[in-house]
């Protein structure tokens, strides 16, 4: 009898799954392969295969998240650059292939100017320039560039364009040779034929003045070009004094030696206290005597709710009080019709050299002094009649004006709310406009007048940045901002900034 198997061996390794009857298949009826084909698949049908799904990437997954690592880090850039330079140490302005200059942040960098100014004087926002006008349009791209004139770092050369040739007649009183076409300034990059040097922005072509004339040698340079300094470097100082009136600028007048008149907010002891060993450290901190001011001058103004001028010169007038007895102090005259201000005495009698025998004492002992005659806070300050003031004593020769302002401007001319308007949404812009025409039409006026106006706020309460922010915007000068003035956190950083903007040195 043979052996039957009790069961056949189950042969399929992978059953399928019974259907889940709470899924409803989809029972349109499929159409057939040979549809199309009444008599069905020919004898050399054979299956046609569906095309490989290899064009571009396949299915990653979900999107991922966003890689920090592969963020631009500006950290990283410039940590980067410093250790680039960090080894060299020279970067030299003749232009290389792939040459790129040190970010602003790496100061660890020694220039070296051939003929290019150096990225302290000038630097553009790119280092990749469009080469056709079409590219340029087409990519959108803003170029701009960073120009810096009083930056520190590479000594800059003085050049005073005088006459050599003694038997020359008419010598430097024309200035540095210029292009006549578009006035650029002689330069290394310009070429010199026999007569006539070429300007490099235009390519027009320029006789050569007889007194500025030089051989050349087998290359076209002039033999003297290692020695001239504006033909070998790209930054130097014109020195242009007896150059005559083509450079006097908008206000056609002499250059003079600079006034600049420092304006202290008494309103605020703690700040006013700070302002005077700013400027008493910033004047006589280190290394005083030798500065070369040329006869510059200084004024002292205090002000709150009236505006006081400090008298220099020597005067009997009964109606200004000495403030030491001594003949050098100066003499307080107080202005208080803030309304329309004036000035009761010569302008001379406001200025005084403060590194003259008699002015350097006098200077000192006055801002050592003022702390103590103003020691309780003050109401009101009178910021628009100070700045009517100051200007009116530069309004001829221009100047610089220092304000250190403690309060909210609150009388006189230029006063404003003590509180900002509450404006709804929409109209949260019009907080960053000024809300008086009184100092942007003043700003106008300075910077006609060649008056630079600079800001320090030290403020404890809300202060109107958007209306009095315009002086300086409008005039080139600087505004600093210390919100609730801290003495030991602020006093410092404030001292360092006063040296820069009056000194123009970097004193950090
Ligand atoms: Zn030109």
């Amino acid at each position: 009898m043979p052996y039957k198997y009790p069961h056949p061996p189950n042969l399929n390794p992978h059953p399928e799954p019974r259907p889940d009857p709470n899924i409803r298949l989809n029972t349109r009826p499929r159409p057939r392969l040979n549809a199309l084909s009444p008599t069905g698949p020919g004898p050399g049908f054979t299956h046609i295969p569906q095309p490989p799904h290899s064009a571009g990437l396949g299915l990653q997954g979900l999107r991922p998240r966003i890689d920090p690592s592969q963020v631009p880090s500006a950290v990283e850039s410039v940590e980067g650059d410093r250790e680039h330079w960090g080894g060299r140490g020279v970067y030299t302005t003749l232009p290389e292939v792939g040459k790129k200059p040190p970010l602003a942040s790496t100061s660890e960098v020694e220039f070296v100017d051939q003929g290019n100014s150096t990225p302290n004087y000038i630097r553009l926002t790119t280092w990749s320039f469009p080469s056709t006008s079409k590219l340029a349009n087409e990519c959108g791209m803003p170029l701009g560039a960073i120009v810096q004139p009083f930056s520190d770092g590479v000594d800059v050369p003085g050049v005073r364009f005088e006459d050599s040739n003694s038997y020359s007649s008419h010598a430097s009183s024309s200035g540095p040779p210029r292009c006549s076409r578009c006035r650029a300034y002689i330069n290394p990059w310009c070429t010199f034929t026999h007569l006539k040097f070429k300007c490099n922005l235009c390519e027009a072509e320029t006789d050569v003045p007889e007194w500025y004339a030089s051989p050349l040698d087998g290359q076209g340079v002039r033999l003297d070009a290692g020695r001239r300094e504006e033909l070998c470097r790209g930054t130097i100082d014109l020195i242009l004094d007896q150059a005559g009136e083509e450079y006097w600028g908008a206000t056609s007048r002499p250059p003079k030696p600079q006034r600049c008149i420092f304006a202290f907010d008494v309103s605020a002891p703690t700040f006013f206290y700070a302002a005077c060993v700013a400027l008493i450290n910033t004047l006589y901190g280190d290394g005083d005597g030798d500065r070369g001011w040329n006869g510059s001058e200084l004024a002292i103004i205090t002000y709150d709710s009236t505006v006081h001028l400090w008298v220099w010169a020597p005067d009997q007038d009964t109606y200004t009080t000495n403030a030491h007895g001594n003949a050098n102090a100066p003499r307080l005259l107080v202005m208080p019709d803030i309304d329309e201000p004036f000035i009761p005495v010569p302008t001379d009698a406001l200025f005084i050299d403060p590194y003259s025998t008699s002015g350097r004492e006098a200077v000192r002992a006055l801002l050592e002094s003022l702390p103590q005659r103003f020691p309780s806070p003050h109401t009101g300050t009178a910021l628009g009649s100070l700045l009517t003031t100051a200007q009116s004593m530069l309004h001829d020769r221009g100047g610089h004006v220092v304000v250190f302002l403690g309060a909210i401007p609150s009388v006189g001319l230029g006063a404003l709310p003590a509180r900002p308007v509450n404006e709804s949404e929409d109209k949260e812009k019009l907080a960053y406009r000024p809300r008086t025409p009184f100092y942007p039409n003043l700003a106008s006026e300075c910077a006609e007048q060649g008056i630079g106006v600079s800001l320090f706020l030290g403020n404890d309460e809300w202060i109107d940045v958007a209306s009095v922010g315009t002086l300086p915007t409008l005039t080139g000068g600087s505004l600093f901002f210390h919100p609730r003035f801290n003495l030991a956190r602020d006093g410092p950083v404030m001292e360092s900034q006063l040296k820069e903007d009056y000194l123009r040195r970097d004193h950090v």
